[in-house]
């Protein structure tokens, strides 16, 4: 039997590799590199890539390639072998430093959102150390940044490396007016929990709409759906245990801290989470779970499924990013502490993250807008497209106790205007967790609800670090205007204050509810209910300048960004429109036209025999008239395909208004007659063979 701990992260170029294969004053090097950043210098460079290639052949590679993350949301990678000629017949093995640290993939097809001109197309990856290289599949896979030529990002790690570095300073300036000098880095740590389904690969086949836009674009409803609840946490089925267990066996393999792994509430539905790690490695892992769960999936005849939304009537997937700051002294900093001084700390960081999120709710609506996402969020199974947070019975006494000045926390019966020793004592919150908030504290840590299951996870990282640097850089400000000796008593106030004035956003009742939906209108809240709503508001002025005091995203960057997803949002929609309309004209409408000729004949022959034809009239009468309301709308649906933009604003404001709501009126059409007309009919595996004939 293989024992975990013999091969968790044996294919990692991890630090226990790199202190075997490297000299060791080189490994130091390396370390430094590591942990602060510093610039690896170039003739360090040459003996690290000759360690990682000698590592790596071992395990049997024979090619590496630079690993990155462009603003498709996926990874790219492109191989190179490791072998030189040396003459006509004789090869060698070889990986050189200049290799290691920068390549020049071809890579004009990623979309730049306007950064290049096709003429000077080419961007570059550079190595990124601060994450692991592997080997996976006979490659080493260096992880990489994608920049063009005048350093523009034009891939989603770059702006989160940098966002970990503005959140650094930020917070190191913050603690160390408050008096933390022992605290001189921190660092973000990141859990995302992913949820997936399931399908028969054989089922998956036969169905172009699963295939092409890895959602059911048809589908009437299930005999059963979640109304049981059974399968929330049941009993795991062979096949799919088996599954799970390739997959943790890649991962650890990897370093993956695969962990925790449960069925969902909707059948077929499953989660996987990890171990937290630091921020930057977080993203990249998440980036390889998804890859393993879906390649892995083939070997055991099924195909996993990371679309938001696959089918409709039962819940969809999402990914909760869990995310904390953890100080070099080892300290999670949402870590509520005994002491009264820590509870200060405690208090700050919070202060500084309520604050973040009221003001900046449209950027982290806009961090988890995605074409799939929109079908989750706000529908009743996901928080709504509306901001707010939860902290938890306790935190919420102590914060109304700390703006009225009367003391609501009944376990302290102390004024809480005397200052800092009578601040409260937090204990870690064990009241039940509030599921419906979109963003809630869960005792030493925030949970982050929104995103979609197939999301990067850098970009909503990305805007949380920022956003609470920009704050934790506005409460250093301020702090350090005052003599040391009234820091603390200054540092009360402005926590007072903060809560004071953005108590609007907290909220601790059912997040799904209408009634918290109108309350959220009243307070100002913001509700940018689809991404074609929420982008626009990305480059508003005021977030070009946020993001360019902490050195985030450029003006340029940003524009690209919103470009790129703008237009993506409408390419997805688009796509899915003609894949409806194909499997309308190839599949559906030719069976339904079978199916009613085959009622007609019956109608015809019960006539002439004289016997009622009550029951087949108005099963033909119904269908057909479903198939007329089809017809025109799949005519106006292949008319509207046909028109092009320019504009990504304009694109995405016709896809959210025009193509969809056709769409889903056709649907609608669709499913009733599929719901009227016999199982073998149907030219599809329908949702009771997706759901619950093949997989439990
Ligand atoms: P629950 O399942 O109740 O939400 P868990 O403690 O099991 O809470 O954690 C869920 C996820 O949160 C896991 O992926 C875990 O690794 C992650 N997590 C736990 N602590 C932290 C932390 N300090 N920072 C970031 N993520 C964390
Ligand atoms: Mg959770």
């Amino acid at each position: 039997m293989k024992v975990v701990d013999d091969y968790f992260g044996c294919d990692v170029f991890g630090r226990q590799a790199m202190q075997k294969y490297l000299p060791h004053s080189v490994f130091k090097i390396m370390c430094d590199v590591m942990d602060n950043g510093k610039e690896l210098p170039n003739e360090i460079a040459d003996v690290v890539a000759n360690a990682m290639k000698d590592w790596a052949v071992e395990k049997g590679a024979t090619h590496f390639t630079h690993w990155f993350q462009p603003m498709t949301g996926i990874t790219a990678e492109k191989h190179d072998a490791f072998i030189n000629p040396t003459g006509p017949t004789s090869v060698i093995s070889e990986f050189r430093g200049k290799e290691l640290i920068k390549g020049e993939p071809d890579a004009s097809s990623f979309p730049s959102g306007g950064l290049r001109a096709t003429f000077e197309a080419r961007g570059y990856t550079a190595w990124d150390p601060t994450s692991f290289a592997f080997v996976k599949e006979k490659t080493l896979y260096i992880p990489t940044l994608f920049l063009s030529y005048d350093g523009s990002s034009l891939d989603k790690k770059t702006p989160l490396l940098r966002s970990i570095q503005a959140l650094n300073k930020a917070a190191v300036r913050l603690l160390h007016v408050m008096g933390f000098s022992d605290i001189n880095k921190i660092n973000t740590t990141v859990g995302p929990e992913q949820e997936y389904f399931l399908v028969d690969e054989e089922m998956y086949r036969q169905r172009l709409d699963l295939i092409i836009t890895g959602r059911t674009l048809f589908g009437s409803a299930p005999v059963k759906g979640q109304e049981l609840d059974d399968h929330y946490f049941g009993n795991i089925d062979e096949r799919v245990k088996a599954y799970m267990e390739e997959v943790d066996e890649e991962l650890w393999r990897l370093g993956v801290y695969a962990k925790t792994e449960h069925k969902e509430v909707a059948p077929c539905q499953f989660e996987l989470a990890p171990v937290f790690s630091a921020g930057n490695v977080a993203g990249d892992q998440n980036q390889l779970m998804m890859e393993v769960l879906q390649r892995v999936a083939h070997h055991h005849g099924l195909v996993c499924l990371l679309h938001e939304k696959p089918f409709d009537g039962v819940n969809g997937s999402g990914k909760h990013n869990n995310w904390s700051i953890v100080a070099d002294t080892g300290e999670n900093l949402l870590e509520p502490g005994d002491d009264p001084k820590d509870n200060i700390r405690f208090l700050t960081i919070l202060a500084a993250i309520v604050k973040g999120v009221d003001e900046y709710q449209d950027l982290l609506r806009i961090s988890v807008a995605t074409a799939g996402n929109d079908h989750r969020l706000g529908a009743n199974e996901a928080p709504p497209a509306i901001i707010s947070i939860y902290l938890g019975e306790e935190l919420n006494a102590i914060i109304r106790s700390l703006i009225s000045g009367k003391d609501e926390h009944n376990t302290v019966n102390t004024d809480l205007q005397l200052g800092i020793t009578a601040l409260p004592k937090i204990s870690r919150d064990t009241t039940d967790r509030n599921r419906t908030s979109p963003f809630a504290f869960t005792g030493n840590k925030f949970e982050f609800r929104m995103l979609g299951s197939s999301l990067n996870i850098s970009c909503p990282n990305t805007i949380l670090n920022t956003i609470v640097a920009e704050e934790m850089t506005q409460f250093a400000a301020e702090l350090e205007c005052v003599s040391q000796e009234k820091v603390q008593e200054a540092n009360i106030e402005l926590i007072k204050r903060t809560f004071k004035e953005h108590q609007r956003i907290l909220y601790s009742g059912n997040g799904y509810s209408e009634e918290w939906r109108q309350e959220a209108l009243k307070r100002g809240l913001s509700e940018l209910k689809t991404t074609a709503d929420a982008l626009p508001h990305y480059t508003e002025p005021r977030y070009l300048e946020m993001f360019g005091r902490h050195k985030v995203y450029t003006a340029n960057e940003l524009h690209a960004r919103q470009n790129i997803l703008l237009m993506g949002y409408y390419q997805v929609i688009h796509i899915e429109a003609q894949t409806m309309a194909y499997m309308l004209r190839k599949q559906i409408i030719p069976a339904v036209l079978d199916y009613e000729a085959k009622l007609a004949s019956i109608i015809q022959t019960k006539k002439e025999a004289g016997i009622k034809f009550t029951m087949e009239n108005k099963y033909l009468t119904e269908i057909n008239d479903a198939l007329e309301l089809i017809e025109q709308h799949l005519e106006e649906l292949e008319e509207l395909i046909q028109k092009s933009f320019t504009d990504s604003k304009e694109a995405a404001d016709f896809a959210a208004q025009k193509l969809l709501p056709l769409m889903d009126a056709i649907r609608k059409l669709s499913d009733v007659i599929e719901a009227r007309i016999p199982r073998d009919v149907w030219p599809m595996p329908d949702y009771n063979d997706l759901l619950f004939r093949a997989i439990d």
